[in-house]
């Protein structure tokens, strides 16, 4: 008997168990074999899957067991806390663990075909040394008050305005662990984040062996990083959120910047959380933790200002260069300064100074493309996708109508297609546009547009920065890709041209988000010498969130934030789980909703609350209709006790082949 061993694999399918092998006479696999990969015929095929444990009997007869192929050893096994991070991802977001597991791999270390010969491995080009400045007494602080704290799990929030030094934080803590002889993780929402920062932390610590870790990596220079952080070589890794998941044997510290981005979050696939899933490790393993932001999401700040107090506050309030102040915020009311063609009197006088101190500046105006939407006077015509229940944006850099939810792109008509008019109209703004109205205002000036369709790769956008670095552009025009974490230190004027919009969206997270890209492109004003002055035009200039703003008061925005949510029994305080479903008709959709409405499982429905089945609020994309159901209970606990019966019943309800559906556990859109 002793001699059949048996073999439990995590394989790469949409199932939630795990698959049985035996190991052929003979041959003998230790307890050091789990972590593994292991190569095992599969239906047809074969595939990779890892070897998660050893058993001693297996539920099917042995005699059905198939053989596994090889076991491959050319790396160190996967350590036992990668499997409980992907173990708690699998549970907490209801996804088939063996997906979880393999997804996380790099596409070589997780296919059958032979390994492409590896890229040489890039020289290094070796930055200047970077020299560690004196810290600010903030900074100082706030170090003391991690040292004094010592080793094990701590979660803190570096709540620091912008420039205020988060980073310098981040790398003296990255230099204690390294001198700790342990490994950091530093996450990142954007790849556009992070050659700026590659660059500083290779600069300070050039013998750490820093790797990065993103989507824009191809797959040998990816596979070549992910394995030098399993093997220890790598003692820093820096990456975007699928980050979160590079086994590191000798973690010893984990940082998230900009912690309140929506980027962190998976939208597709697994939907996880890799800040949320970052706290989780760092508990797990008994690290330390830092949130950075300087307008932190509002769970963060409840965890860190709440009863409970689960994460420690630590404040930057000043810049950290000297003399460097914050930007004034300024309103302007459009009500009473109309806008011509978006811009008004105070913005284009502002403009005017700039170009005469030969200084930048940047527009912000978060919708890419020439208009929202084309349209015929004559017959009331627009441009909508047949498609998806959303307008075509008009973009004439390229003369063509685009769907921004599925890609459809078509050239533009010469005549409205129904009633053969020729003159077709406009209607609203996008960056393409203002592009266009600066150029004519200003014509000796150098107007440089940044937005997804300007800079679609990172080679792009690292061009466009380096423009606009050396001074080669007067004016700026982007998209929220402009707010982010850069230092244009010529910058001294931001002008907002549209934000109303967000003020009164049907989505209740939109002031977070509103607020937080605001305070972003705010802080591009100004970083250097020179001080920075913002100009939000508005029709609402009343309106707190623009108070707060005036004020750099995030805490006050937060404070009043979460007391509506706290009435509105929205999260923090109350937590949630959207069930979505897709489907060629919208009735098939909510019937399948209404189906699993119907089926809680007996024992703990009575904890959560169910909402109705609705249509989703772009309620039809690629062709396909959508529902959604929202499900929320006071108690996390309770939700996901709930959550993980519930979806066995959901998993049996019969429903037409082409619908699909997923569950999305703390939804962050709506
Ligand atoms: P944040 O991440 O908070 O936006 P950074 O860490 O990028 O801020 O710092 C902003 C600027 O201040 C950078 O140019 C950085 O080099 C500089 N800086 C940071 N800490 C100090 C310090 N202690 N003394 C002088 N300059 C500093
Ligand atoms: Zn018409
Ligand atoms: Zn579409």
């Amino acid at each position: 008997m002793s001699l059949l061993q048996i073999v439990r694999v995590a394989l790469d399918v949409p199932l939630r168990s795990f698959f049985d092998y035996r190991v052929a006479e003979g041959e003998r696999l230790s307890p050091a074999d789990i972590g593994h990969r292991v190569r095992v015929p599969f239906g047809q095929r074969q595939k990779i899957g890892i070897i998660v444990e050893l058993p001693g009997t297996s539920d099917f007869p042995l005699a059905q067991l198939k053989l596994i192929d090889t076991v491959l050893r050319d790396l160190p096994p996967l350590p036992a806390d990668w499997f409980r991070l992907t173990e708690f991802c699998a549970a907490y977001y209801h996804a088939p663990l063996g997906q979880v597991m393999l997804s996380t791999l790099p596409a070589s270390l997780r296919s059958t075909a032979p390994v492409k010969a590896r890229a040489p491995r890039q020289a290094l080009v070796l930055p200047a040394a970077e020299h560690a400045p004196a810290l600010t007494f903030e900074q100082e602080a706030s170090l003391s008050a991690i040292w004094g704290n010592g080793s094990g799990f701590h979660a803190y929030l570096l709540h620091g305005v912008t420039g205020s030094g988060k980073t310098e934080v981040y790398l003296r803590l990255i230099e204690r662990t390294l001198a700790a002889g342990r490994q950091s993780l530093l996450l990142v929402p954007e790849i556009n984040l992070t050659p700026q920062l590659e660059a500083r932390v290779a600069a300070r610590f050039p013998a750490a062996g820093l790797v990065s870790l993103h989507s824009e990596l191809g797959d040998a220079a990816r596979s070549r990083n992910w394995r030098s952080a399993l093997t220890g070589s790598a003692r820093i890794v820096l990456g975007t959120r699928l980050a979160v998941f590079t086994p590191l044997p000798e973690l010893g510290l984990i940082v998230v910047d900009e912690e309140h981005d929506p980027s962190f979050k998976q939208q597709d696939g697994i939907r996880y959380s890799a800040r949320d899933l970052a706290v989780f490790r760092a508990r797990e393993r008994g690290l330390p933790i830092v949130l950075g932001s300087a307008t932190p999401s509002l769970e963060s700040w409840a965890n860190a200002n709440g009863a409970g107090g689960r994460y420690q506050l630590l404040a930057l309030r000043e810049r950290a260069v000297d003399g460097a102040r914050l930007p004034t915020v300024q309103r302007v009311d459009t009500r009473v300064d109309k806008t011509q063609d978006g811009l008004s009197g105070a913005l284009l006088a502002a403009i005017e100074k700039r170009l005469a101190r030969a200084e930048q500046s940047l527009l912000f105006l978060n919708r890419r493309g020439y208009a929202p939407v084309l349209a015929c006077a004559a017959c009331g015509w627009t441009s909508r996708c047949h498609r998806c229940a959303a307008n075509l944006v008009l973009h004439l850099a390229d003369h063509c109508l685009r769907c921004h939810h599925c890609g459809f792109a078509a050239r533009v008509p010469k005549a409205c297609p129904t009633c053969g008019n020729q003159d077709l109209s406009a209607f609203g703004r996008g960056t393409q546009r203002l592009e266009t109205v600066l150029a004519e205002r200003f014509p000796q000036a150098r107007i440089l547009r940044v937005d997804r369709d300007a800079a679609s790769s990172r080679k792009q956008w690292e061009a466009l920065a380096t423009r606009i670095y050396r001074g080669e552009a007067d004016i700026l025009v982007g998209t929220q890709m402009l707010a982010k974490g850069h230092d244009f230190p010529n910058i001294t004027l931001v002008g907002v041209i549209a934000p109303d919009a967000a003020l009164f969206a049907a989505d209740w997270r939109a002031p977070e988000r509103l607020f937080a890209q605001l305070m972003q492109v705010a802080g591009r004003a100004g970083r250097a010498e020179r001080s920075g002055e913002v100009l939000i035009q508005t029709q609402f200039p009343e309106h707190p969130l623009y108070a707060a703003l005036v004020g750099h008061d995030y805490r006050a925005f937060a404070a009043a934030q979460l007391s509506e949510r706290e009435q509105a029994g929205f999260p923090p305080f109350t937590h949630q789980a959207m069930l979505r479903c897709e489907a060629p008709r919208m009735a098939d959709a909510l019937d399948f909703l209404t189906c699993a409405r119907a089926c809680p499982p007996p024992d703990c429905a009575a904890e959560v609350t169910f909402y109705d089945p609705v249509p989703m609020r772009l309620s039809r994309r690629a062709s396909l209709e959508r529902g959604q159901l929202l499900v929320e209970s006071p108690s996390r606990r309770a939700l996901q006790r709930f959550l993980a019966q519930w979806i066995a019943e959901i998993e049996a309800i019969k429903s037409p082949s082409r619908l699909r559906w997923h569950l999305e556990v703390d939804p962050l859109e709506f």
